[in-house]
């Protein structure tokens, strides 16, 4: 059975400002967000994400395209009328108000019975794990029980989608990486639509059922976290997630999805070629620091010299430069009692076992 989709952007663009300072938010952008998926929108600072996001909240209006909810065109709700909420970054709690009057409001607004709120308050206190708090006035609790109460409000009235921008990036470490787990928790015990904004993409490969990654007002690939750091589309995608390695060589054959690639430091490596491509002459690639494998000089491989070596903790980072002048960075994973680094100055060869390059498309 195909998944419904919950949320759809269809070829929407948005411009703000006219003439030479005319900027494109949106350039053209097309997604489909499924109904009951935790779906983040990736990008650095500028590139349409947030503007994406109030669009979905009626907040900000499209110049062209439509903007669906299950299938019907939203256009004409005002934010009110539609079934989304939203959570802020900074939260925008009524600070004098108790825990459960922060959560209740929403539901006063829309008139509900008494009984019916309490219970539901009490749901949702639960839910974000606040049994304890309730009464305590919003002014008088952390900045990490406030981000919970921010969701318990968005979720009381029981929106089909729930819009998030950034809503963590006020919290420290510790507390960030514990909320990315309630989160995804709450989502699917809900069930309902999380469309999140980030700009952490780490925090979007740990958290998402998927992930659009954008740049300048265009996104550039749509996937799960796998498919997006195993087969980046482009060198932004790569460059954007994670660490990535770019070489550069020549198209020699392609066979089996496969492609025989002449670096330009020398070895000849089979290489991923991305679906629908068919790549001829030169080519960009990208190898993961984690697939790179180091081994004595002279038995084939990239030569090159180890510059510096990191040791933390899991893995230890080797940044190698090529003897062609390029920086490799391999990562290998730490194993108790073996003693895996090289020291720094150590000439080596870098291996790049079939499939480990990828192809890029630009
Ligand atoms: P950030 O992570 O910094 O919030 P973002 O990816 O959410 O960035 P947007 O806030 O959507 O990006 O902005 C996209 C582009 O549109 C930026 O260049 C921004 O300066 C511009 N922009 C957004 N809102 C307005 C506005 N009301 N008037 C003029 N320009 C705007």
């Amino acid at each position: 059975m195909a998944e419904r989709t919950a949320v759809e952007a269809r070829r929407i663009t948005r411009i703000f400002g006219s003439g030479t300072a005319a900027v494109k938010a949106l350039d053209d952008v097309s997604v489909e967000i499924r109904a009951n998926e935790f779906f983040t929108l990736l990008g650095p600072s500028g590139c349409g994400k947030t503007t994406l996001l109030r669009m979905i909240a009626g907040f900000e209006f499209p110049d062209a395209g439509e903007i669906l909810l299950d299938g019907a065109d939203i256009a004409a709700l005002p934010p009110y009328r539609r079934p989304v909420n939203t959570v802020f970054q900074n939260y925008a709690l009524f600070p004098h108000l108790t825990v459960r009057q922060n959560i209740a409001f929403g539901l006063e607004m829309l008139g509900r019975a008494r009984a019916k709120i309490d219970a539901r308050v009490n749901e949702m206190l639960r839910l974000v794990r606040m049994e304890e708090l309730g009464d305590r006035r919003c002014d008088q609790i952390s900045g990490g029980q406030q981000q919970r109460v921010a969701l318990a409000r968005a979720l009381a009235p029981e929106p089909r989608v729930l819009l998030l921008d950034e809503p963590l990036s006020a919290l420290d470490y510790k507390l960030r990486k514990e909320m990315q787990v309630e989160l995804k928790r709450m989502q699917h015990q809900t069930g309902i639509t999380f469309v999140f904004v980030t700009h952490d993409q780490e925090e979007a490969l740990t958290m998402s059922d998927r992930v659009a990654v954008m740049s300048r007002g265009k996104i550039l690939q749509i996937g799960d976290a796998r498919e997006i750091y195993e087969h980046p589309v482009n060198r932004f995608v790569a460059d954007f997630i994670g660490e990535s390695n770019f070489l550069s060589g020549t198209v020699a054959a392609v066979h089996d999805g496969r492609a025989e690639v002449r670096l330009d430091d020398g070895p000849v490596i089979m290489a991923e070629v991305p679906r629908g491509l068919t790549p001829t002459g030169r080519v960009s690639l990208v190898v993961r620091p984690e697939h790179g494998e180091l081994a004595p000089p002279g038995g084939g491989g990239l030569a090159g010299t180890v510059e510096t070596v990191i040791y933390s903790g899991t893995d230890t980072h080797h940044r190698v430069r090529l003897d062609g002048g390029g920086l490799f960075i391999v990562r290998s994973q730490n194993r108790r009692g073996v003693a895996g680094g090289r020291a720094e100055g150590e000439r080596v060869a870098i291996r790049v076992p079939d499939g480990a390059a990828q192809i890029l498309r630009d």
